[in-house]
């Protein structure tokens, strides 16, 4: 029998970034303010600040906020963002194609908790700030990964929750745009992108560049770089 999820209610995977925390204003207007949570991995990230910039957030934001431990990624290692041995490389991996920040299987781990978490709550949708243009390639931002990951949470937990990804396949100007749209501009200044942990951010890196990118090609300053 299929569990009845409540459609109005939305649980956003916050990541304490630029883009979920623009999906987190998207679901407020999109499913109102008092229906609208949000949800933070803490999944041994290096950079602990991303937690701080996420509880910040949502606070700004004013929706109820967890944040769960799921600290078994760092076990795993090899990748820059949560084994400390591992630095950040400017050079994709010449026989994966991906960089090193890529973390294996971390959004499908990320959808499926935040489904687990929705599930006895009856909340029925999903929101994520992956997109699949502009970025790094990663495979677990794909559309073919959340639809097929949908579908599998839908059989898996015998719900009709349902994955929303806002952002998809827009550009990261187009997503600037989207966050002044949407009124969500001045929590920019409490988000994190830099992927040496910098803040202020240090502006060389791969997640540093490609923030800078975009609000430069929107036309819109970045609340974060402060005046
Ligand atoms: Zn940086």
């Amino acid at each position: 029998m299929t569990v009845n999820t409540d459609k109005k209610k939305a649980l956003v995977v916050l990541s304490g970034g630029q883009d979920s925390t623009t999906c987190l204003f998207w679901a407020i207007r999109q499913f109102g303010q008092d229906n609208v949570q949000a949800i933070t991995f803490d999944y041994g990230q290096r950079h602990r600040v991303e937690l701080e910039s996420a509880a910040n957030v949502a606070a700004f934001a004013r929706v109820n906020h967890v944040c769960l431990p799921i600290n078994t990624f760092s076990a795993l290692g090899g990748d820059a963002l949560t084994d400390a041995g591992v630095e950040v490389a400017s050079d994709t991996d010449t026989e994966t194609g991906l960089p090193n920040t890529f973390v294996p299987g971390r959004n499908l781990i990320f959808m499926t908790f935040a489904a687990a978490w929705a599930w006895p709550r009856k909340i029925g949708n999903l929101v994520t700030g992956v997109a699949q243009t502009d970025y790094s390639g990663y495979p677990d931002c794909r559309t073919d990964t959340m639809q097929s990951l949908q579908q599998t949470l839908r059989l898996g937990m015998e719900s009709e929750v349902l994955i929303h990804a806002p952002l998809m396949n827009l550009s990261k100007k187009e997503t600037v745009l989207l966050a002044a749209e949407l009124g969500a501009l001045d929590a920019m200044a409490f988000t994190h992108t830099c992927y040496n942990g910098a803040r202020p951010p240090c502006g060389e890196c791969a997640a540093c560049l490609l923030r800078a990118k975009g609000f430069a090609e929107a036309g819109v300053a970045d609340p974060l770089l402060g005046g």
